[in-house]
């Protein structure tokens, strides 16, 4: 008999739409609880303990409380996933560190003491072993991921760009009318779920492996799109920081 995974789930600072996409998967959601022996996951029970070998941690750190207990959960956990694009990335919560902060804090909440730190991912404090990005993780793969590790088999997110997913939907390409979709550079896995509702993909997996982001800002150039809108769009989840106003 396959052992359960101790399993635990910590949220920080987010929304918890990751921790709720596996909750709301009825027809597979008794077969996946019966892999996991749950520890700690307040979607899914009020038991609490505090031994668990897996924690999924969803959020972005913005708090020096935040930044103890992710410590406190690293020393814990044999396996620590970034569950979600804020922990991942940090998120749209990172478009906080572009912000007035402060201005704002005595703008919204005159005479309080708000504490808060620019936002980080979960990487930027600790160890992380496996990376599910999504906003929100698709269902789909993190159940595929977390049979994976019941097996112990090796997990791997796919390397090729949602372009390939969208491609194989028959979608009309959104170039093609007009807007600057961040496809042939996000990794794939989310089955191109905002191109096929004619959305553009805002890049929230992260980049695909081996992108060439000079070959995608030249065509945005030839298409004569509007360059800050690109730099806007690869922003808006933190994922593509180290491709940022990259020059082509
Ligand atoms: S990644 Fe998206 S869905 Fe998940 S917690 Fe962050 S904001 Fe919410
Ligand atoms: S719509 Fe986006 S994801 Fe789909 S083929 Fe065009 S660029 Fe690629
Ligand atoms: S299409 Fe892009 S923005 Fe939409 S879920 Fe997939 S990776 Fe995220």
């Amino acid at each position: 008999m396959v052992e359960k995974l101790k399993i635990a789930s910590f949220d920080f600072t987010c929304c918890e739409g990751c921790q709720l996409q596996l909750t709301n998967r009825e027809a597979t959601l008794p077969d996946f609880l019966g892999l996991l022996d749950v520890r700690n996951f307040r979607e899914i029970s009020s038991e609490r303990y505090d031994d668990y070998d897996i924690a999924l941690i969803e959020g972005s750190i913005s708090r020096q409380d935040e930044v103890d207990r992710l410590l406190k959960i690293r020393k814990q956990a044999k396996i620590l996933v970034a569950f979600g694009t804020c922990a991942c990335f940090g998120g749209v919560n990172s478009l906080k560190n572009k912000l007035p902060v402060k201005e704002l804090i005595d703008e919204v909440y005159p005479g309080m003491t708000i504490e808060t730190l620019p936002v980080r991912k979960i990487s930027d404090l600790v160890k992380v072993d496996l990376f599910i990005p999504g906003c929100p993780v698709d269902k789909r793969e993190v159940e595929r991921i977390v049979v994976n590790l019941v097996k112990g088999s090796q997990v791997k997110l796919p390397k090729y760009p949602v372009c390939v997913e969208c491609k194989a939907q028959l979608t009309t390409c959104l170039f093609e009318l007009g807007e600057i979709c961040l496809g042939p550079v996000t990794r794939a896995g989310c089955n191109a779920v905002c191109t096929s509702g004619k959305t553009p993909c805002l890049g929230c997996r992260g980049p695909a492996e081996e992108i060439n982001m000079a070959a995608f800002l030249e065509l945005v150039k030839e298409r004569r799109l509007n360059l800050d809108d690109l730099q806007e769009k690869l922003a808006f989840y933190n994922a593509f920081e180290p491709f940022q106003n990259h020059e082509a």
